[in-house]
């Protein structure tokens, strides 16, 4: 029985690696890049990608590379490292993207950001951390399967939490104000978006996912010592 789970997995993952992209609506991608090499290799250039109000490959590349150098990154990066995943310097790209996420994460492809949904650098930082911390899990839990809607929702509330998506500054920004358990009503309104856009989770699988994993998930804070 398990052995025909593993078989049907290893088929999938040589197969549809688009479908372990997971997404948020905002954050990731559930297996957004279809075919994830042709999306990174589409044309770098330019004015078009910016149409819609973000902006060019080029420019979020820019804002890739500064991310790179802020402390949450690095930190993130060498326990990636230290963990037995090396991160070469082509890990994270900044594509153009059709659909409405700002970028994601594929198991043996690395990060994408995407480039026309994004603004600013604090954004992009965002993204940048958020999907580490899915590449972070990834890379720690041989067994993670990311079609388990409790799996991918575990790694949903991490990054949600870890990464400050739900800070109060942001979270004003987008015209969420209330106040008190704000960040965890933040929190999981996202997780519930991304689980949801995974091809194998219902929206009733994603959200008793989400109850089932929420409090291990939210208090498992490593890399760090406690939540940022
Ligand atoms: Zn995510």
């Amino acid at each position: 029985m398990v052995k025909c789970v593993i078989e049907k997995r290893e088929e999938r993952d040589r197969n549809q690696v688009s479908n372990l992209g997971f997404g948020d609506p905002f954050l990731c991608l559930p297996g957004l890049p279809k075919d994830p090499t042709q999306m990174a290799n589409e044309p770098r250039s330019t004015a078009s990608s910016a149409v819609g109000g973000g902006m060019t490959v080029d420019e979020c590349d820019s804002m890739i590379q500064r991310s790179l150098r802020t402390p949450m990154v690095k930190f993130l990066k060498e326990h990636l490292e230290k963990s037995g995943c090396n991160i070469g310097s082509n890990f994270i790209k900044a594509v153009h993207c059709d659909k409405k996420v700002s970028g994601g994460y594929v198991r043996g492809e690395g990060i994408v950001v995407c480039s026309n949904h994004l603004k600013i650098q604090d954004e992009v930082n965002q993204v940048v951390i958020h999907e580490l911390i899915h590449a972070y899990d990834d890379c720690r839990a041989a067994t993670l399967d990311w079609s388990d809607c409790a799996h991918h929702a575990c790694s949903e509330i991490r990054a949600g939490h870890l990464t400050g998506d739900c800070h109060y500054k942001r979270e004003l920004l987008r015209g969420f104000v209330k106040i008190r358990g704000h960040e965890q009503d933040c929190v999981r309104r996202r997780v519930l978006k991304s689980v949801t856009a995974n091809p194998y989770c219902s929206e009733a699988a994603a959200k008793d996912a989400m109850e089932a994993v929420w409090d291990v998930c939210y208090n498992d804070t490593k890399p760090f010592d406690r939540a940022p």
